[in-house]
């Protein structure tokens, strides 16, 4: 981080402008709408200032800049047209470790102006630091249509309710969920809809209810990596969440999205590593939410296929705890859009099957002979370790040595690798390609149409062209 964004009090404090024309001017408007007392030298002024004068606002010096001006300050803003003469400021200002602006000379800023998005009392700030303006103000633009003027009013509200709310409700978690009632209640609506006085009242309402803590599991799919394949649900509620329960398929791009102060457990490993035991998760997940906390558990893909979701909801239930599940963009369906397969396809499947590569230690197995025949196609998923075995069986079982076969490496994901192969070559290719988790196989005719069809990341590692390379990145 270049610069720290800090918020600064500037009521009352003084503040040294050097200039006194329209660049000047600008940061004039905006120091006194913080309530900065301004102190301007310049031979002569614009006549904004002049009237700053008279309301009592701004003190003006005729003159040149010399560095005792700099005296009991506590910020300066170089504001001249001439170069040298805010070279001067600069140097002056730094000597005496003083914080300085330069009007648009960005290397001589020891601070700068950032664009403000204003919601009073919610002030938000962005700034590329001058590396890149245009990106900057487009990303202001969105936001201001992002962020609904009622912002500022609710906020008020929010803090003339907040000395009552502090003393009614004990415990940052509690006050914490009792806001998070608010937010989601008609209270919003009202001061939407300009009815304060009704919102007030809602308000009251609600703290006048009794408060209890009350513990919720949310079962989150965070989808195969890229954070924008997040649902708005998954992000919602990632961000209200006391805790988050996580695992390791859960990309750290993700991980940056979860509420700042939320406290983190992480519950899984690397496939072969030491991992918590599911029995032990699910005790995590019972003794926090009877403890009131809500509780994001944070699944890679969906929580439903291959996610075990299903069981840690069935450990719940006897203790009444309740929860609610949000879907996520599977590893199949991500990665297969991302390395430009079409699961099925009128011309080459009619059918897919999702299929663990992981057996039950009771030796059950998958149904090979099911997903023999051609023009299917098969994603399994946790295949990496058992790629010789299930290329094996799907063989025997009668499904072509030529069937084509994708293999998606961290799909979705900026590392994402695909490796296009054969069915008889695949064990093969995951070790000489050494393939690490997570990886996805695909295996049906629809991957011969990834060649035409790819568009995300490096071009694919296929039989037919990038052979010779390790790695195509
Ligand atoms: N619930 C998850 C699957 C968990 S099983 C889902 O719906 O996606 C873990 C397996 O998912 C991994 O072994 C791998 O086969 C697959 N997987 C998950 N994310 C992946 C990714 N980004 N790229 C490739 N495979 C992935």
């Amino acid at each position: 981080m270049q610069y720290l964004p800090l918020f600064v009090k500037l009521t009352g404090k003084p503040v040294l402008i050097v200039g006194g024309g329209a660049v000047a001017l600008r940061k004039a408007g905006t120091l006194l709408s913080a309530g900065a007392k301004l102190y301007v030298i310049s031979p002569e002024f614009a006549p904004e200032f002049i009237e700053w004068q008279q309301q009592g606002k701004a003190e003006l010096i005729t003159g040149y800049f010399s560095p005792e001006l700099l005296d009991g300050k506590l910020l300066v803003i170089a504001a001249t047209d001439n170069d040298s003469v805010n070279g001067a400021v600069y140097d002056a200002a730094t000597a005496r470790n003083m914080l300085v602006n330069t009007v648009d000379d960005q290397p001589k800023c020891g601070f700068i102006f950032p664009s403000i998005i204003d919601r009073n009392p919610i002030i938000i700030a962005i700034s590329s630091f001058g590396t890149a303006p245009v990106l900057a103000r487009r990303l202001r633009e969105k936001l201001e249509t992002l962020l609904p003027q009622h912002l500022g009013p609710l906020a008020q509200l929010v803090g003339r309710f907040r000395d009552q709310v502090k003393a009614k409700i004990k415990g940052f978690a509690a006050r914490r969920q009792f806001w998070e009632k608010v937010f989601n209640s008609d209270v919003v609506r009202d001061v939407q809809a300009n009815q304060l006085p009704q919102a007030e009242q809602r308000l009251s309402a609600l703290l006048a209810e009794p408060q209890q803590l009350a513990g919720e599991v949310y079962v989150v799919g965070a989808g195969p990596g890229d954070p924008e394949l997040l649902t708005l649900k998954a992000l919602q509620l990632m961000q209200q969440a006391d805790v988050v329960v996580y695992d390791y398929l859960v990309s750290p791009e993700i991980m940056q999205l979860v509420r700042r102060d939320a406290e983190l457990i992480c519950v899984g490993k690397k496939a072969g590593a030491h991992s918590v035991a599911q029995q032990d998760t699910n005790q995590i997940l019972i003794d926090l939410a009877l403890a009131g906390k809500k509780i994001c558990r944070l699944k890679g893909g969906d929580p439903f296929i291959f996610g075990r979701g299903g069981e840690e909801i069935q450990a719940l239930l006897p203790h009444n705890i309740a929860f609610q599940v949000v879907p996520g963009v599977t590893a199949a369906a991500g990665c297969a859009a991302y390395a430009g397969i079409p699961l099925t396809h009128r011309d080459h499947a009619q059918s897919v099957q999702f299929v663990t590569g992981h057996c039950r230690k009771d030796g059950s197995e998958p149904d090979w002979q099911s997903m023999s025949t051609p023009n299917q196609t098969v994603v399994i998923y946790m295949g990496l370790m058992k790629a010789a075995y299930i290329q094996q069986q799907l063989i025997s079982a009668g499904r072509a040595a030529t069937t084509p076969v994708a293999i998606v490496e961290n799909g979705t994901r900026l590392e994402q690798r695909i490796i296009t192969t054969e069915l008889s070559e695949l064990a093969e290719r995951v070790s000489s390609e050494q393939v690490q988790s997570p990886a996805l196989l695909i295996i049906g005719e629809v991957v011969s149409l990834q060649q035409q069809l790819h568009w995300f990341g490096a071009r694919p590692q296929s039989p037919v062209f990038a052979q010779p390379l390790t790695r195509l990145r």
